[in-house]
């Protein structure tokens, strides 16, 4: 019911979406230099069977069997500028996949935001050495937020995706490598998603709903993908650029200032909002909790906004 609601929003909602990231060229989201040093307090003895974080990975054949009777859509694997930035494979004015990144084009499945009066606060990228903060103060407060956990993180720092769990908070895919999909084959989206789903699911015992493509990279084959191996789409339609924090010239307190202007406008404004923040590195989770207070209006969790 309350899915219906959130899609019903997601149908009425004009907003057009730039694509907001452009990646460097195959960069792993930030750095954990100069962050105290990871003391784990388990032991993950099957972390040798999982492909080299961040790496892309290739899938078990058993999961290409999952596709076997899908009808997936032929959009081309897209190619790659020498810059890293997708080249658009489509003329002028068409976009026969639905290719977010080159024109905002979403479906009525894809999850851009839930309905009037509620927020879902989201952080991609962790866990890294930079996220316990964060779990700090959100440990402190009733409310859940999402994390989409990149897998070659999760099997680097198992116990903090079990933290976060255990504290309530939602838990999505956010690949194995964190590249473009799009720019992937068929075999490797497969792999990005299922090793990060079955790292997941070994650390916390439960497997995810839901997933973000890395710089919500999706088009019609994505999606198809995504769909058949049973996990929900998720984009945001509220960004706070946290993404550029160390771009030259990028005005940090411009994050604040969004952040204040999504508060003031919740009460009014005719659909709720997703926020996109990132754990990835010690300034970008310095915003975040700077910001947290802000936001904090409405919000509820991804997860209970769309329950069935
Ligand atoms: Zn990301």
């Amino acid at each position: 019911m309350i899915l219906k609601r959130c899609l019903l929003a997601l149908a009425l909602s004009t907003t057009v979406f730039a694509h907001p990231q452009q990646p460097a060229a195959g960069s792993p989201p930030g750095p954990d230099a100069g962050l105290p040093t990871y003391k784990p307090t388990n032991s993950f003895p099957w972390k040798n069977m999982y492909p080299v974080p961040r790496a892309v990975p290739q899938p078990k054949p058993e999961w290409m069997e999952l596709l076997k009777n899908a009808t997936i859509a032929n959009a081309p694997v897209v190619k790659k500028a020498p810059d890293g930035s997708l080249v658009n494979p489509n003329p002028p004015g068409q976009d026969p996949y639905c290719a977010w990144s080159f024109t905002g084009c979403k479906r009525p499945d894809d999850i851009f935001t839930c309905q009037k009066g509620h927020w879902a606060l989201t952080y991609d990228d962790g866990p890294t050495l930079a996220s316990p903060p964060l779990y700090d103060v959100l440990d402190k407060m009733p409310e859940k937020v999402t994390f989409f956990v990149i897998g070659g993180q999760v099997i680097q720092y198992p116990e903090m995706l079990q933290r976060i769990y255990k504290a309530g908070h939602e838990i999505g895919i956010h690949t194995w490598s964190h590249n473009l999909l799009t720019s992937q084959t068929t075999e490797q989206i497969v792999a990005e998603l299922k090793w990060t789903e079955l790292a997941i699911k070994e650390v916390i015992g439960v497997a995810p709903r839901f997933m973000r493509p890395p710089y919500g990279d999706m088009d019609d084959r994505v999606r198809g993908i995504v769909k058949q191996l049973g996990f929900i789409p998720v984009i945001w339609n509220h960004d706070t650029f946290d993404w550029k924090i160390n771009t030259p010239g990028f005005d940090a307190s411009s994050i604040e200032a969004a952040a204040r202007q999504w508060a003031g406008n919740a009460s009014t404004a005719a659909e709720g909002g997703i926020s996109l923040q990132h754990d990835q590195s010690q300034q970008t989770v310095d915003m975040a909790i700077k910001v947290l207070p802000i936001i904090k209006v409405c919000f509820s969790s991804l997860r209970n906004l769309c329950e069935t």
